[in-house]
């Protein structure tokens, strides 16, 4: 099969690549390195440097025998979205758009998306099951919902077969494939650049949530993980899958299992050996207290099991990641750009 990745230069377009061509698949890799790096595509992959929004490279990309496309290309930053809900709504919203108009003029009707926990907002109760009821708490999450819906009114009008995907929290890395962005807000990756001396101490944002240690708790998952639920997804949408022609579904991606900021701190400080010192900061606007994961739905109609749910193999993968990170750039070298 072969499967568009729009956005496979970013953290986790970039593992799902490499997990795609492994299973036997040809991977094309669109991509305007707004926030991805070329480096970072896989190897293996046909790399076109280009937005979502370019019509031309990306109707000449699917009309060059692609079956599916895999849609990670977006904006993610919780905080940037607050102050910037304009970016959100025209990169998540408009360039989605352009994507289902150029599919559906080109006849590609599966599709696998990047959604997110963040749809949810505060969560009504706890662990948080897909049709509890979205009440974002951040431009990013709304624009994230704002796509899932469209994509089910497109699905049901053109046919399309389509998976969203919400993903909690997203730690750890395959070999040469790991987190990378610029400027870094995620947790796990801020915790290591403290322990890899890049940074003196972390910002812990909040410690007066109603949660046993006061900070936010979040559900990690393993990116290795979260690409073996994209190859699922993928069969899903296929002829024979659980997610037939006209239908539109969604599954979260958690462990069920929730830990706070200073767990991940302390489990950091476990794998490094480095202290970790910390600094507490105001609350992060947009930030719900806790975010955990239902995924039954995932696991009993695709078949799914977390293989690595552990936090410690998690942050050991990604200080790995860390350590190796000019090394292994240079041995992987950069993915030969496609002209269209
Ligand atoms: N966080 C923090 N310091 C940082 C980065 C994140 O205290 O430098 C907190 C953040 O407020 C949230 C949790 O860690 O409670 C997870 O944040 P992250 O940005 O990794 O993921 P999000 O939950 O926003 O998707």
């Amino acid at each position: 099969m072969k499967v568009l990745v729009v956005g496979g230069a970013g953290y986790i377009g970039s593992v799902v690549s490499s997990r795609l061509l492994a299973a036997g698949h040809e991977v094309v890799v669109l991509d305007d390195l707004s926030s991805g790096h070329h480096d970072a595509v896989a190897p293996g992959a046909e790399f076109v440097r280009a937005s979502v929004q370019d019509d031309r490279a990306v109707s000449t990309a699917l009309n060059d025998g692609v079956g599916v496309v895999m849609h990670f290309a977006a904006r993610s930053l919780v905080g940037e979205s607050v102050l910037h809900p304009e970016l959100y709504w025209s990169t998540n919203v408009q360039g989605t758009r352009a994507l289902l108009d150029a599919m559906r003029r080109a006849g590609t009707r599966r599709l696998v998306f990047s959604s997110t926990a963040a749809t949810y907002g505060e969560p009504g109760s706890l662990p948080i099951e897909e049709d509890a009821v979205p009440r974002p708490t951040s431009p990013y999450g709304r624009s994230k919902l704002a796509v899932d819906l469209m994509i089910e009114d497109d699905s049901l009008a053109h046919g399309l077969s389509a998976v969203s995907l919400r993903y909690f929290n997203v730690a750890g890395a395959i070999e040469g494939a790991g987190e990378r962005h610029d400027p870094e807000t995620h947790l796990i990756p801020n915790v290591l650049r403290v322990a890899a001396g890049e940074v003196e101490a972390l910002a812990v944002f909040g410690d007066d949530y109603s949660t046993p240690d006061g900070t936010c708790i979040r559900d990690y998952i393993h990116v290795d993980d979260l690409a073996t639920a994209h190859l699922l997804a993928l069969e899903a949408t296929g002829p024979d899958g659980a997610v037939g022609a006209g239908r539109h579904r969604v599954y979260n991606l958690g462990n069920g299992n929730g830990f706070s900021v200073r767990e991940v701190l302390d489990t950091a400080r476990r794998v490094t050996g480095h202290p970790i010192p910390t600094m507490q900061a105001d609350r992060r606007p947009g930030d719900p207290a806790i975010l955990v994961a239902s995924s039954q739905r995932i696991r009993a109609e695709l078949g799914w099991e977390p293989r690595r749910p552990g936090l410690e193999e998690m942050v050991t993968d990604a200080w790995r990641f860390v350590q190796n990170r000019g090394r292994e750039r240079h041995s992987r070298g950069p993915a030969v750009e496609k002209e269209i």
